[in-house]
């Protein structure tokens, strides 16, 4: 898990954005969970006497975390993944077990590149796949 937030200074510095002490920490209890992590999980994890904490500022430091690829959504589940591989050029491709709700992350290809419709601008791209986990097969 460290690494992940050492990747994430990296990455942030890279790109000129401040992963301020609210994204880490949001980052920190995302990649600390094994399962993917629902928004009001972390509103009740994090310490609401702070006065940058309260929702709106926690949505916020999500989509900062989603636009810089370091969480994903994982739509079925309206909840939240730590990303792997940080800053991947691809589309998240997520392979959920319907029966424990785990979240597996491949790398894909692009998809939504090859076929857009002309002009599309892509912001994210995520792919589920439903089925059983090794585990529960
Ligand atoms: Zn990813
Ligand atoms: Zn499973």
């Amino acid at each position: 898990m460290p690494d992940i937030l050492d990747d994430a200074e990296r990455l942030c510095a890279q790109n000129g954005v401040r992963l301020t002490p609210l994204r880490r920490r949001v980052l920190e209890l995302v990649a600390g969970s094994k399962a993917p992590v629902k928004a009001y999980d972390l509103l009740s994890r994090i310490d609401q006497s702070n006065a940058n904490a309260k929702p709106p500022t926690v949505y916020r430091a999500l989509d900062f975390l989603m636009e810089a690829g370091l969480v994903h959504r994982v739509e079925a589940l309206n909840a939240f993944i730590a990303c792997p591989q940080a800053g991947h050029g691809h589309a998240a491709m997520l392979y959920v077990c319907e029966d424990c709700a785990n979240v597996t992350e491949v790398q894909g290809a692009r998809p939504g590149q090859d076929n857009k419709p002309d002009g599309f601008a892509v912001k994210r791209s995520v792919i589920e796949h439903y089925g059983k986990c090794i585990d529960c097969r």
